[in-house]
């Protein structure tokens, strides 16, 4: 069984769109099964029903054409047990069912498996025979294996659209992601490229344009060519000869004439190079997967590598020059930030990406700029969106690839009521951020780019409560000298003088990688990252220090922050470093009087720790994406498990108020500069819980300040009790928005609530 079912894997990997895979798992099936009849179900949930997407056997020929109630027939009973059924005389079980009109024989066998992705079935493959047979353990377990493989390709296929052939109602041109950053936006895709070989898309190649693909594809090669060469040159004395056959075997892959005439038949056809280059490489990764020989499995990586390096080349060649319009929303396999900062200013309206998850650094730049992003969706048709209106909501978490003008009609007026809200906002702009009995919290901007300090101020910041200086570290190609960083630190601190500025040292490592310092681990959120590679490596952690200490020099309003701390000898370690640079700058000459100095709470032992480390330090800052992160065991960036992802979870909510309670205990400042601190439910919470300061992106301050004002703090201690005796995210919740609604803030919900309630089921 092993071996058909990789064969299987194998064909299904290569095949165009999911009408053909369902077609090649039922002809699969039922000829390793023996079986007279298979066929897949796929659930239609608007209509409550099952409908036949694909068969053999019994039922071949109506297609599309029978449906079948939720609740009815053994398909019907397979997705309520959501658990295989086998039957050996199906005809006298109570659920059988006879479909006379589809010509279907009556049969006596049935196994039926239900297809879940991520809890929700999708639907049921079925296996039938005339004769009484009772299929074995094996075949049982077979048919599941198939159903767990098929199922995300189905939820995939389905968000896409590409559904072609099957009723209207399965055919989607809703592309399904999860929430990024907040607001509307109507606009012109422009695709990012990938050299994903995985996210390639076929696109058509008219007959006049061939020849010039050809040439396309030839240069790519040449270019490759080049590249390997002159890397395995580069390197001639620092490899060992074995390593330097591989990249001889990489050569001699690409000069391989089959593999070359496979993709150049396959453009000779009308197809797009990236994808018949696709096309061919997968087929042969497969066939090196599926050998004996452990060495020539291996080089299944290999293939796999000098394809993405083809693919690179093909599609700078593709490439001419990004145009950006006026109105663009970058869509991407994994939209980076650096792309971001290449669309000229004011043109950018909103980001869709197939990768990262709210908590993202993309999503969390996306809030911090004002533009609504869309993250992890998956199944976008790359090229065919290029140039395309599309309209994206990001309180929904949706995009919708070919909108009527019903709907833009619909989301314009949205997005207008959105800008009315905000205007109203900014009457708050010179208000104290104060509670309705007389308690001021301090409302600061988190930031990371010196353009994001105008935001900053125009929004009333009383001061940056959080500076990323990755951010700063990650858009150049080494490591950015004293004098450098001198520069945007000096600017920043004489923007905001006299108010305090927070700003964090390095903080690289998980989904933040230097691109001129690549680190490879297996688990990188529990790997290298912040305070352990800078006390690693003191010779770039004194140069921040000594730059940072210059730039305050007679300005008084600088506090340094040290990211994931997760002991005490790392804070006894970076404050001696801290010492040791002061005393040098100082004797150089510089006015620098000691910062105030904080950790970041973003690991369950900081929590643990945060009494010794009020004792250590000035303040304590947390950092919710992270604590919640790693107290809840949720990769921040996983679409598969972001809908775990909650900082209203109550061990979050406990943590924070161990937090609370340790730094007060030592009358030091509690802050909160995650994502956590801009986002409305929560406020109340903070509130409640007793943080003196909140730093969010500067688009949410007014927000945030509308609902502090709209509480007394007598009330918010109200609230955080009831919450602490709630047991479930969902009705933390849910009583939080209730609060919100009777202070009259439900305005601000309508957008999202209307979003994700009414303009989602307008159909195209
Ligand atoms: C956090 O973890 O909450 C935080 C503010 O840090 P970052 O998002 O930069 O990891
Ligand atoms: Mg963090």
């Amino acid at each position: 069984m092993l071996s058909v079912l990789r064969q299987i894997v194998q064909e299904v990997n290569e095949a165009q769109d999911l009408n053909e895979v369902l077609r090649l798992i039922v002809q699969r099936v039922s000829t390793t099964m023996s079986v007279e009849a298979c066929s897949v179900f796929l659930a239609d949930y608007r209509h409550q029903q099952y409908i036949l997407a694909s068969s053999v056997g019994f039922l071949e020929g109506v297609d599309g054409k029978l449906c079948i109630n939720f609740l009815e027939g053994l398909v019907g009973l397979v997705g309520m047990r959501e658990e295989p059924i086998n039957l050996e005389d199906a005809h006298n079980h109570p659920n059988y069912r006879y479909f006379p009109q589809t010509g279907e024989e009556r049969y006596q066998a049935f196994l039926g498996v239900p297809i879940i992705h991520q809890r929700k079935l999708v639907g049921v493959l079925v296996v039938q025979q005339r004769q009484s047979r009772c299929f074995d353990e094996g075949e049982v377990a077979f048919l599941v294996t198939i159903c767990a493989q098929l199922a995300g390709l189905i939820v995939h296929a389905q968000l896409a659209g590409t559904i072609s052939d099957l009723p209207n109602n399965l055919i989607g041109s809703t592309l399904q992601g999860i929430q990024g950053a907040p607001g509307i936006a109507i606009g012109t895709a422009v695709v990012v490229l990938t050299c994903d070989l995985d996210t390639v898309q076929d696109k058509e190649v008219k007959q006049e344009d061939i020849a010039q693909e050809i040439e396309l594809f030839e240069k790519a090669i040449a270019l490759t060519r080049s590249d390997i060469q002159r890397i395995k040159a580069s390197l001639d004395k620092k490899l060992l000869r074995e390593e330097q056959n591989l990249f001889d075997a990489y050569l001699s892959i690409l000069d391989s004439p089959s593999i070359k005439q496979d993709i150049l038949t396959l453009i000779q056809e009308g197809h797009w190079a990236p994808w018949a280059l696709r096309k061919i490489i997968k087929r042969q990764v497969h066939k090196f997967e599926a050998m004996e020989d452990p060495y020539l499995r291996e080089r299944s990586a290999d293939l796999l590598d000098l394809g993405r390096r083809v693919l690179g080349n093909l599609q700078s060649e593709h490439l001419p020059s990004l145009e950006y319009p006026k109105d663009t929303i970058l869509v991407g396999d994994d939209v980076s930030a650096s792309v971001l900062a290449e669309v000229p200013q004011g043109q950018l309206l909103g980001i869709v990406s197939a990768k990262g998850s709210a908590n993202a650094h993309v999503a969390i730049l996306a809030r911090a700029i004002g533009i609504p992003a869309v993250m992890g969706v998956s199944g976008i048709p790359g090229h065919k969106l290029e140039g395309k209106k599309i309209v994206i909501d990001g309180y929904a978490g949706e995009v919708f690839t070919s909108p009527s003008s019903k709907m833009i009609n619909e989301f314009y007026r949205l997005a207008q009521e959105e800008k009315k809200l905000h205007a109203g906002l900014d009457e708050l702009r010179e208000l104290p951020a104060q509670t309705q009995d007389g308690i001021h919290i301090p409302l600061c901007a988190n930031a990371g780019l010196v353009a994001d300090l105008r935001p900053a101020i125009q929004a009333g910041a009383q001061g940056i409560g959080l500076y990323r200086t990755e951010v700063p570290f990650m858009i150049r190609d080494r490591f950015p000298g004293e004098q450098e960083q001198y520069l945007v630190y000096r600017q920043l601190l004489e923007s905001f003088a006299p108010k305090p500025v927070t700003i964090r040292t390095l903080d690289v490592g998980g989904d933040k990688v230097l691109p001129y310092f690549p680190v490879e681990e297996d688990n990188p959120y529990l790997g290298w990252r912040g305070i352990r590679v800078t006390l690693d490596h003191p010779e770039i952690f004194l140069v921040q220090l000594r730059a940072l200490l210059r730039a305050s020099a007679g300005l008084k309003n600088l506090r340094i922050l040290f990211p994931m701390i997760s002991c005490l000898t790392e804070v006894d370690e970076a404050l001696r470093l801290l010492r040791q640079a002061h005393r040098e700058v100082v004797e150089e000459g510089a006015n620098a009087s000691f910062p105030e100095t904080g950790a970041m709470i973003e690991v369950p032992s900081a929590v643990y720790l945060a009494n010794e480390l009020a004792k250590r330090l000035d303040f304590l800052s947390v950092g919710s994406n992270d604590l919640t992160q790693y107290l809840l065991a949720v990769d921040r960036n996983n679409i598969h498990v972001a809908n775990i992802y909650d900082s209203l979870h109550p061990a979050v909510l406990c943590a924070l108020k161990n937090i609370v309670e340790a730094g007060h205990r030592h009358h030091k400042q509690i802050s909160i500069c995650g994502e956590m601190a801009g986002e409305p439910l929560a406020i109340v919470v903070l509130l409640g819980l007793g943080f003196d300061m909140l730093s969010m992106n500067a688009h949410s301050i007014p927000r945030v300040k509308w609902i502090i004002r709209s509480f007394t703090m007598e009330r918010a201690k109200k609230v955080v009790e009831t919450i602490m005796d709630m047991h479930y995210p969902k009705d933390i919740r849910t009583y939080l928005e209730q609060e919100l609604e009777e202070a009259g803030l439900s305005g601000l919900f309508r957008a999202t609530r209307e979003s994700q309630q009414g303009l989602s089921g307008i159909t195209q």
